[in-house]
Formats: C-alpha cells, structure tokens, sequence
C-alpha cells in the first residue's frame, strides 16, 4: 500500500471539516474521490500534503507516517500535488516551467525527462516556447500535471482536473491520464465530475459533509443508483 490514510479529523479553525476520513491507495492504482462542491475532497488532498494537518488520525506514506511533517518535506518524500488552481510561471515558458520542476527520482524508477514529457504530451512541445501567461486553460491544466511529474513523484494527487475545462479538453485530459497510468504512476484523483473520473479508475471513494459514504470498485459503484442520486447528482 503506498498511502494509507486512518481516520483523520481535520479543521479550519472552529470548523470541524473532515470526519474520520480513512482511504488506501495501492501502487499502481488510479483511485477517484468523488463528492459535490465543497465535500470536503481539497481538504483531504491539503490534509495528505500537510498544508492543513489534520489534528487526529495518521497518514502513511510508502509506510511513513507524514502527519507532522512539512509539505516540502511531503513532497520530497515523493508525493506530487496538483492544485486547482494551476499554479505554473506566467512569465516563464513552457520549457522553462518544467526545467525549474525537474527533480531527480528517489528510486530506480524511469526518470521523467523533458524528452519523455514531450513524447506523453506533444501539445506542449509545440508549444515550448510560450509564456505561461498565453496559454489556454486546458493548457495551463496540461503544464501543470507535466510540471508535477518532472519532480518524479510516486504519487500523483490531481484535485479537480477538469474544473473549468470544454467538453473537448475533458476528454484529452482523460487519455494523457490513461497514458500517465500506463507509465506506472499511482493517481489519486478528486472530481466532482465523476463520470469523467469512474472512466479512469480502478476503485472510487463517495466523500460528502466530510464523510466518507461508500468506496468500492468503479463497477459496483456505478451500478449503485442510491449512492450516486444521493452524493453525485448524477
Ligand atoms: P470544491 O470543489 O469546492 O473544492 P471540495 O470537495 O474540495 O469542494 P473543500 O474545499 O475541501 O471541498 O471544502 C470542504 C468544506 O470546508 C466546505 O464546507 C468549505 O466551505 C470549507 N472550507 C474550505 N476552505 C476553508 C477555509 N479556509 N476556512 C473555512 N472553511 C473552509
């Protein structure tokens, strides 16, 4: 098991937002967290990173327990997190956005290079040359994740991929993550559009009021008409 997260209570302030929220990921694994606006998915994700720690319960990482630790320190033990809010250098150039991200990988693991990131994502290498700034936002979305893996992550934590994107966008940023996955990264991915994400993943955690309602296989889950009218409005 490469994140093992144990019933976890966090809170903003006063504001308890995260009860008892346990979830696994196994390596090799895509695993979708689902849940509406404001479900509490972003906190689990800032909870697992370290930038909102959660006050009870443990999170193990590669059997590490990283509650406590730093979100640098989380990062450099090999957790890759991309925000919803892409977060890339408007006034650097694609190029040079991931130049600035490489890290060297912790194991032996195939290193991701500017090379094979092109080869995963020719949309940016026609565009290495832009400044971030001039770049659409399924681009932006793109460097993003492009960005993150350059730091050779084991695990991949992707909040909200295709938040704000165009139905056509939706469905490229589905098949460079199918083609992520075939490269062996582990994907923990937060959506509330959970068709898009049930299509990606192998298993899928239902979180809602900061509760984890239901996980089991995407097949199960999908035939679960309860579940989905309850938490997913779908
Ligand atoms: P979204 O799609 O909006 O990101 P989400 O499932 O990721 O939804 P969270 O962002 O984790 O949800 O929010 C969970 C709850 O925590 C919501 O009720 C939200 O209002 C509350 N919340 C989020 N950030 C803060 C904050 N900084 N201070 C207080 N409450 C917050």
């Amino acid at each position: 098991m490469i994140l093992e997260v144990s019933h976890i209570n966090t809170f903003y302030g006063m504001s308890h937002i995260l009860h008892d929220v346990s979830l696994q990921v196994d390596k090799g694994e895509t695993v979708c967290l689902l849940g509406r606006n404001g479900a509490g998915k972003t906190t689990t994700f800032r909870s697992i990173m370290g930038l909102t720690p959660p006050r009870s319960g443990s999170i193990r990482f590669k059997g590490v327990e990283i509650v406590g630790k730093r979100p640098f320190q989380i990062a450099r033990l090999g957790v890759g997190f991309v925000p919803e809010d892409r977060r890339i250098y408007s006034d650097l150039t694609v190029l040079e956005n991931l130049k600035v991200a490489q890290r060297k990988p912790r194991n032996s693991q195939e290193e991701w290079t500017i090379e094979k990131i092109f080869e995963v994502f020719p949309k940016l290498q026609q565009l290495q040359a832009r400044r971030g700034l001039h770049l659409s936002g399924g681009e932006q979305q793109m460097l993003t994740i492009a960005r993150t893996l350059m730091g050779n992550p084991d695990l991949l934590l992707l909040d909200e991929p295709s938040e704000g994107l165009a139905p056509l966008i939706v469905k490229m940023l589905g098949e460079l993550i199918q083609r992520i996955k075939q490269e062996g990264v582990t994907v923990l991915l937060a959506e509330q559009n959970s068709k898009f994400a049930m299509k990606l993943s192998d298993r899928g955690y239902v979180i809602d009021d900061g509760r984890i309602r239901y996980h089991g296989s995407i097949q199960e889950l999908s035939e679960n008409e309860e579940i989905k009218r309850r938490y997913l409005a779908v």
